[in-house]
């Protein structure tokens, strides 16, 4: 096992052993009490940080998504209408992702349905937080590790620079995980989407089979039970494994953006462990809801608890400005 998901792992036991004070939205780790500093002193700080770090680990997470626009996937609103309008005047959905969970009476409407959603996000544009984000990074050294399965860093970034550990909607899998292979999913997605036009339900025909038993594909996610952990995920640890274990003796900065109480597992616990055991790594988060610092990290470490895309403008436009006299 790799260094980073053995980090994961013990992190998950660590999860699993305090579920109830996880699950209530809290940490059983003490936090520190610490004032904030005022946001603009935040904003110069971050571009500070990341101005004077040798290298960045960047943990992008839900926030990050929802705020790029992503914001469709557990609400039925304005962007979920104009992605699913169709299924949400017919089914009512709650959001994108309770449309993944209903019992469809047909594998045509099924696959009709899975194909919308996956072509939202690999067609989606690169969204302004993104953007603003790599104009920040512009010029460091910096690895990107990720749970979002919505494409957007790779669009910006090489596939070495970027850890998607939770899965891509860009590739199918068996859905019986008969085989270690993935392969395209753009291409089958777009033809589904195109064959369907108006209705809800895709040709017969057009259901993505395993090339190796005939049984049906599904996109290569983690959260519907069948992820397939082979060696394309395994490919993704060791990515960040590797990255992580170079720079452990530079000024290493962890930028962790959008982190919710559900994944603490992922990005936001193993960045607090490593930034206490390397020494001169630096923590920032950002968050819109969760003000959570370890008082271990209170002097390595500050939480800027505002709208992510707000505070990535921000400090775009403050980077931009020049360092401060
Ligand atoms: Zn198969």
């Amino acid at each position: 096992m790799s260094f980073y998901e053995d980090l994961v792992t013990q992190t998950q036991m660590n999860y699993s052993h305090y579920y109830t004070v996880y699950a209530s939205g809290r940490t059983p780790y003490e936090l520190t009490d610490k004032p904030a500093l005022p946001y603009d002193q935040q904003i110069a700080r971050l571009v500070q940080e990341i101005r004077e770090a040798d290298c960045v680990v960047v943990g992008g997470a839900s926030g990050l998504s929802a705020a790029g626009g992503g914001d469709f996937y557990y609400e039925d609103n304005a962007s979920y209408r104009k992605y699913f309008g169709k299924y949400a005047e017919k089914y009512h959905f709650n959001g994108a992702f309770a449309g993944m969970m209903h019992h469809w009476a047909t594998r045509e409407e099924f696959w009709g349905y899975l194909a919308t959603f996956l072509h939202t996000t690999q067609t989606a544009p690169i969204r302004p937080p993104y953007l603003d984000l790599d104009a920040l990074l512009e010029g460091k050294d910096f690895f990107v590790l990720t749970t979002n399965q919505d494409t957007q860093f790779v669009k910006l970034y090489p596939e070495e620079q970027v850890a998607e550990i939770q899965g891509d909607h860009r590739f199918f899998q068996c859905a019986a995980c008969c085989t270690d292979d993935t392969w395209d999913a753009v291409g089958p997605v777009a033809q589904m989407v195109q064959a369907m036009g108006e209705h809800t339900a895709i040709p017969t025909e057009l259901i993505p089979r395993c090339p190796h038993c005939g049984g049906e594909a599904f996109p290569w996610v983690r959260g519907y039970g069948n992820f397939l952990q082979g060696k394309k995920y395994e490919e993704q640890y060791e990515k960040v494994s590797r990255y992580v274990l170079a720079h452990k003796d530079s000024k290493l900065l962890f930028l962790e953006l959008g982190v919710g109480r559900l994944t603490p597992m992922f990005i936001q616990e193993p960045f607090w462990n490593l930034t206490l055991s390397f020494p001169h790594a630096r923590y920032i988060a950002v968050n819109n809801q969760y003000n959570f610092l370890p008082k271990q990290l209170e002097d390595k470490g500050m939480v800027i608890v505002e709208d992510i895309a707000k505070v990535l403008r921000d400090a775009r436009a403050s980077a931009s400005r020049g360092p401060m006299q």
